[in-house]
């Protein structure tokens, strides 16, 4: 009686081996790539998010003759011009917004690196 010590049947470890190797490569190269597709997505969208506001901050200004103090006013119409943005704007990174009461310019406070104790701007 002839005994079959070949089972063709399966992987080797080799094989299976190669093939994590593989895996293993491909996920390094997909995950940074990824990571970096997703922060330049949330640094346009946050873009986008400070262009509108200043965009009501500029009708603000038009109205009035000057820049709103904080970006609450263009929200809940405190100001003398009523409400001129539809909801405070929110950085899909988490960042916070402010306005320069000089220039009507906004900035993020993730992305544009600002701290509470800088000047506006
Ligand atoms: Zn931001």
């Amino acid at each position: 009686m002839e005994t079959n010590f070949h089972d063709d049947r399966g992987f080797t470890l080799v094989e299976l081996m190669v093939v994590f190797a593989i895996l293993f490569v491909l996920v390094t190269i997909a995950v940074p790539t990824y990571a970096g597709v997703v922060r330049r997505a949330e640094r346009r969208a946050c873009h986008a998010n400070q262009k509108i506001a200043e965009n009501a901050a500029s009708l603000y200004q038009v109205m009035t003759g000057r820049w709103p103090q904080d970006l609450s006013i263009l929200v809940d119409g405190s100001g003398d011009v009523g409400q001129l943005l539809g909801h405070y704007p929110e950085c899909p990174a988490g960042g916070t917004y402010r306005i320069d009461p000089e220039t009507g310019r906004v900035s993020c406070k993730k992305h544009d690196h600002f701290t509470d104790a800088d000047p506006g701007g």
